[in-house]
């Protein structure tokens, strides 16, 4: 498939999000598991990238669990799916009163304290026929999660879980980034110990970090969110896909003279006279301030310098090394891609590549398919 982005006049970028690759990436994460289900955690629009497109893709995948951060995030993937089938599971927890659309919607609560416990129980007692929901234990991330004292709480009254309708118990691993952490395995015998002290369910305890620190972390279900776009921070020898293309315009060419002064501040002072193209994506776009004079854009396989700060719509760049002609105005260069990563971009941009993926702006237009040239 080949886009002419040069139809479109409106649009100052193109983002394109390869839902093939991520397909192939959940299949690349599977093949790692043995027994243990793959579910796909597809909270915040799937990170930003549209859960309308990814979502479908995976339930053909044949992808049967999803976690969602919020309520309003579970109803409109239950409305995606479009079948009441697979399991739709909502991190955030439960809130009194909202039992009503959880049942309407069969959407399944993570239970994140007591009190949610106790409040779903009371919720559950009065419904029909009884729902089922996950239960959330803390093993040192002291985030969410039932904690030690309120296990020993709850063995006192095994009755809750029963009435509670538990099927699964999961954890989340505070450092699966870092895979000589000693708190991976710290949380590992942690998790273990916990829910063998319980009736024996569905047991999760890996995001996609945790996929990559073996078969021990995997247990009946594991959660990656991140890697089904082709990043696990920390696990780069991981044989997944980039999936995400960011192209901006080039709305200007100028030749600007040797000791002029570029952008905001004039913190570049070119050395020689060079020709300067300005692109129009900027960090409203979700490219990051902090990349200015950082970053590298490319023209086809060519590496340009970003020159000068990082605006709020705009970014300028040395092209003085392309030939006379190469780029004209009009034309796209490579913001993100193969050349230059969302792991490349976060790492310049000290912050980490979730930030860098939910950021991308609303400004973009989309397109979901594979790009051979979209240049
Ligand atoms: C976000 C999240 C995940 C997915 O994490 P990734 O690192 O993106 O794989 C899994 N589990 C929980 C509880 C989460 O909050």
């Amino acid at each position: 498939m080949l886009y002419n982005f040069n139809i479109n006049k409106k649009a100052n970028s193109f983002l394109v999000i390869d839902v093939d690759a991520i397909v192939s990436n959940y299949q690349t994460l599977r093949s790692k598991l043995s027994n243990a289900h793959c579910a796909a955690t597809l909270k915040a629009n799937a990170y930003g990238l549209g859960i309308k497109k990814i979502a479908p893709a995976l339930d053909k995948a044949g992808c049967s669990t999803f976690f969602v951060a919020t309520l309003d995030e579970a109803v409109e993937l239950r409305k995606i799916l479009n079948s009441n089938r697979k399991s739709i599971l909502v991190l955030n927890g439960f809130l009194a009163g909202a039992g009503r659309i959880f049942k309407h919607y069969n959407i399944t609560p993570v239970l994140n304290n007591f009190c949610q416990l106790e409040t779903w129980v009371d919720y559950n007692s009065t419904s029909e026929d009884r729902q089922k929901a996950a239960l959330h234990l803390d093993t040192g991330m002291n985030r969410f999660g039932l904690d030690n004292k309120d296990i020993a709480r709850l063995m006192k009254n095994p009755q809750i879980l029963i009435k509670a309708n538990i099927y699964m118990l999961l954890s989340h691993l505070a450092c699966s980034d870092e895979p000589e952490n000693v708190m991976n395995n710290r949380q590992l015998l942690e998790f273990r110990s916990l829910i063998g002290r319980l009736p024996k369910v569905t047991a999760s305890l890996a995001n996609s970090g945790g996929i990559y620190l073996g078969k021990k972390f995997h247990f009946d279900l594991v959660r990656p969110g991140l890697a089904l776009y082709g990043s696990v921070p920390g696990h780069l020898q991981n044989n997944l896909t980039n999936c995400i293309s960011l192209y901006g315009r080039v709305l200007q060419l100028r030749e600007v003279d040797k000791g002029q002064l570029v952008g905001y501040g004039g913190t570049y002072k070119l050395t020689k006279r060079s020709r300067i193209a300005t692109i129009g994506v900027g960090y409203a776009d979700g490219y990051q301030r902090s990349l200015s004079g950082l970053s590298t854009v490319f023209h086809h396989d060519s590496p340009l310098p970003v020159v000068g700060r990082i605006s709020m719509d705009s970014i300028t760049v040395d092209i003085s090394s392309l030939p006379d002609n190469k780029l004209e105005e009009g034309n796209f260069v490579e913001l993100l891609g193969k050349n230059f990563t969302i792991d490349q971009a976060a790492s310049l941009a000290q912050t980490v590549p979730y930030e860098m993926i939910t950021g991308l702006g609303r400004r973009h237009y989309r397109y979901y398919n594979q790009i051979k040239d979209g240049l």
